[in-house]
């Protein structure tokens, strides 16, 4: 979105929250954009910029898919809130793995991954798109607190015997590690039906009775059922074993395959051929079943509900979220501002800023708002006045001719607010009885203009 234009337009209160705070929340920030994009980059459509050179990512055969992991690793670096584990597991293989930990239960671990190995030169739908719906959770999850860890894996040779997700699934287990959920993602783009309609949203859920397997289909389809999605389940019961999942039901954890229909016979006709190519994609289709898996791993995960929005006046940005600590940032030099720690903070010069809100274990990022007030005109002399000035008791502001709202902050001299009103007529008085002496500064606001007054309190 751009925060720039609104700034401006939107005038008395504007609560801007982008960022995701509930699941539908996180099912509406799954942008088709996004993952065309990396569709496109991650099967060589068009070019990409990775470690600083242009590059075009055609072919991610094992043997050639350097460049593919590069390009994983650079994505996933410049998300916060996660670290990186780039895991060689024999001469060729390279599985790349981020871990996003969990703020209460760290040990409750659930997996969304992919393989982004291929058989030839594209293979978008196998699997460009599944690689791209786990960078896409990614992206959006790591903003966010969740009480569990999400591990977002993405591995190497699955095409030549499953041996990436293989060699981690048989280390998990050695350690101990507590899997709860393994959501894989293989061929989640075409949907055929019907030649020449949008066909019939159907996709599949494979599973077969090891561990939690079923229970987590159920939960799938729970998440399905609860939110609006353009989809349709098929569950397989017994499901294939020829994906990364199976890795995991062999050292018994709960997991499943999820994506096109393979059952209904309405996989792509281009499998495992150069023909599996971007132009293929049901993008509409590719973009649902991303919404549905980006919502079941935020409600596996435990979305813990801080609200990152912020409210902004003409003068003051609000963080949302009361009773918390807070930290202003400046977003132009990504530097804390000393001493700006309260819910609220008033910018003395234009700029961008955010807030770091923490709530209990909980520290969640705002986005960065554009405070913008010197784009208004300023009140002519004509306009306004604002009397008497010394003052003792009243303040009188008069607006000529004014029809609108008009936002009035008295700053004390260290840029305290201490008196806010609107006025939507001509005059008003502001009883400033009550304030100590010293000096004040007004600030008169209307969504075209502003003006600040420096008024003397006796
Ligand atoms: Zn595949």
């Amino acid at each position: 979105m751009n925060t720039f234009r609104s700034t401006i337009i939107c005038f008395f209160l504007c609560v801007f929250s982008s960022y995701a705070q509930s699941i539908q929340d996180i099912i509406d920030a799954v942008d088709l954009d996004n993952l065309s994009l990396t569709l496109r980059e991650f099967t060589g459509e068009i070019t990409t910029v990775v470690d600083e050179n242009t590059v075009t990512i055609t072919n991610r055969q094992q043997a050639n898919n350097e460049l593919a992991g590069d390009y994983l690793v650079q994505k996933l670096e410049e998300l916060d809130n996660i670290t990186i584990n780039d895991q060689q597991f024999d001469s060729n293989g390279r599985n790349i793995i981020a871990t996003q930990l969990g703020k209460t239960n760290p040990n409750n671990i659930y997996i969304i991954c992919a393989h982004y190995d291929s058989v030839a030169d594209y293979c978008a739908d196998d699997n460009a798109t599944g690689t791209a719906a786990v960078l896409e959770a990614a992206r959006i999850l790591s903003t966010q607190c969740l009480d569990n860890t999400i591990v977002y894996a993405l591995w190497d040779e699955e095409e030549t015997g499953l041996n990436g997700s293989s060699f981690y699934a048989a280390q998990a287990a050695g350690n101990g590690d507590n899997i709860l959920g393994v959501l894989n993602l293989d061929m989640m783009g075409y949907d055929g039906d019907a030649p020449g309609t949008a066909g019939d949203n159907q996709f599949d859920i494979d599973i077969r009775d090891f561990a939690g397997s079923i229970d987590m289909k159920d939960d799938i389809v729970a998440v399905l059922n609860s939110y609006t999605f353009d989809l349709s389940v098929i569950v397989v019961n017994p499901g294939t074993f020829s994906s990364d999942h199976s890795s995991f039901w062999a050292n018994d954890y709960s997991a499943v395959l999820l994506g096109e229909s393979w059952e209904t016979n309405d996989q792509t006709p281009f499998y495992h051929s150069s023909g599996d190519r971007f132009s293929t994609i049901d993008l509409p289709y590719f973009h649902e079943l991303t919404k549905l898996t980006t919502a079941y791993m935020a409600t596996v995960g435990g979305l813990v509900n801080v609200d990152n929005g912020v409210s902004q006046t003409v003068t003051t940005l609000t963080a949302n979220q009361a009773s918390a600590s807070y930290q202003w940032i400046n977003c132009d030099t990504s530097s804390s501002i000393s001493g700006a720690t309260s819910q609220s903070y008033i910018p003395s010069v234009s700029g961008n800023y955010a807030v770091e809100i923490t709530s209990g274990t909980c520290t969640e990022l705002s986005e960065c708002i554009v405070f913008d007030t010197l784009g208004l005109d300023d009140f002519l002399a004509s306009e306004i006045k604002v009397f008497p000035n010394p003052v003792k008791t009243n303040l009188n502001i008069e607006i000529t001719n004014n029809t609108e709202s008009i936002a009035l902050d008295l700053f004390d001299v260290s840029g305290k607010l201490v008196l806010q009103k609107s006025i939507t007529n001509e005059v008003i008085s502001l009883n400033m009885k009550n304030l100590p002496r010293g000096v004040y500064f007004l600030k008169v606001s209307s969504s075209e203009k502003t003006g600040t007054y420096k008024i003397v309190k006796e």
